[in-house]
């Protein structure tokens, strides 16, 4: 077990501070007050080769690691929350599911897409009636010809609108049987294909959560990343899915880390009662309850990352276990930590001059995106008593 990062793991992270610094954390809130999609910074890190990084070589990307994703991930969340989420779902996610088991032409137009336009994938899952009863959802995509007409709803489709490649899951239907889910990808601009209501989030504005409207709409055989096949086509997408909540973790644990840094550096300055804030014991303990929080939340997902396992096409994505781990702990560390961070402020921390009333917004999607903690906490208790529990009555 080495806890040392490479050279070139270290470049990633020196480089992608120094634009955070300068670059990502002066815009941060103009995404966030203007519900902005950040493309400025998008084409950035396109242009430092950080959108797709972990795509295969065959394919125009780097084949780096996850791991090497998690480190540009958590850095570039310290400054800015929306930006790190453009990193995951071009690295991870919907993309994982394609590079690990898509066709070859497949790969190649969402690798295209990512490496030349930026553009993100989103995943399309959750329906208004299937959130973590994911299994009972009900869009189909049914087999006529050469084709599968889609019909149904998603919403709080991360990027929806935005973006051009969309895998979503449906009930696949051949010969009037239904033959369990799978996913499918529906470009943007398909026939049938609409968007409807964008939610008022609370934070992660810059990029929409929108719901995507599905009326016959036509899709060729070709696009079908996996074809329903009982349960087998759901739990591959999962497993492709386990990558999306190491990402996940990793823009919380970034902007959690973000706030802490924030905090340090005011309670030296600041002064009560004669003296820097950060003399006060009360205040240090709280400090270093948060230091050990973050370091627990960065092992779980670095461990996550580092022991992905081997999928099809040389992709690596982690356990489930594992991910859930990350994720739930997270979760929760990442709110308490930037809590905290916002307290070191007193009432500057409440006020939208500073970042930390935003990261506190943004923080708070960690514990339902991406699979709730309470889900996560289902898995990890299926994997500790290495059970197939059936959650139905
Ligand atoms: C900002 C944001 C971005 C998102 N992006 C996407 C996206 O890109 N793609 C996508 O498909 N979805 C996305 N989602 C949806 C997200 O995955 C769901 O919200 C989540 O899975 C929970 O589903 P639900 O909201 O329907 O809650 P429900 O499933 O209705 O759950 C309600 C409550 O009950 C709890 N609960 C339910 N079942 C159990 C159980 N068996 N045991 C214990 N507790 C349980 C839940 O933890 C929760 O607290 C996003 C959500 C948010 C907030």
């Amino acid at each position: 077990m080495d806890f040392q990062l490479t050279k070139e793991q270290k470049q990633i992270v020196a480089s992608l501070d120094e634009i955070g610094k300068n670059v990502f954390a002066k815009k941060a809130a103009r995404w966030d007050e203007n519900h902005e999609y950040p493309w400025e910074n998008i084409h950035q890190l396109r242009e430092m080769g950080v959108l797709g990084m972990t795509i295969p070589k065959a394919y125009g990307g780097q084949e780096s690691p996850l791991i090497d994703a998690v480190l540009a991930i958590e850095t570039t969340a310290k400054y800015c929350g929306v930006t790190a989420r453009a990193i995951v779902e071009t690295n991870i996610g919907a993309v994982g599911c394609v590079m690990a088991y898509g066709t070859d032409a497949q790969r190649k137009l969402v690798a295209e897409r990512i490496l030349q336009d930026g553009d993100k994938p989103a995943i399309g899952m959750t329906e208004p009636e299937a959130g973590t009863a994911l299994t009972d959802l009900a869009t189909t995509a049914e087999k006529k010809g050469d084709s599968y007409v889609v019909n149904g709803t998603k919403h709080w489709i991360t990027g929806g609108g935005i973006s051009v490649t969309n895998l979503i899951f449906a009930r696949f239907i051949e010969d009037g049987k239904d033959l369990g889910i799978g996913g499918i990808l529906v470009d943007k601009g398909t026939k049938g294909f609409t968007f409807g209501t964008v939610e008022k989030a609370m934070g992660l504005r810059g990029i929409p959560e929108t719901e995507l409207i599905f009326k016959d709409c036509v899709v060729p055989a070709e696009n079908v990343v996996v074809r329903g096949d009982g349960n087998e086509g759901f739990k591959k997408l999962m497993y492709g899915y386990n990558g999306q909540r190491v990402g996940a973790s990793a823009v919380a644990l970034g902007i959690a880390q973000g706030a802490h840094d924030l905090a340090i550096d005011y309670m030296k300055k600041r002064h009560a009662f004669g003296r820097p804030i950060s003399e006060f014991q009360g205040l240090q303990w709280m400090m270093a309850d948060a230091e050990m929080e973050l370091n627990a939340a960065r092992l779980l997902i670095y461990r996550a990352a580092c022991n992905a396992r081997e999928l099809p096409n040389n992709v690596r994505l982690p356990y489930m276990d594992e991910a859930s781990m990350a994720k739930a702990y997270t979760g929760h560390a990442a709110l308490h930590v930037v809590s905290e961070s916002l307290q070191m402020f007193g009432a500057a921390g409440y006020a939208q001059s500073l970042p930390l009333e935003r990261m506190f917004r943004d923080v708070r999607m960690f514990q339902i995106g991406g699979g709730t903690t309470q889900a996560q906490k289902n898995m990890i208790a299926r994997s500790i008593f290495n059970k197939k529990f059936s959650l139905r009555k």
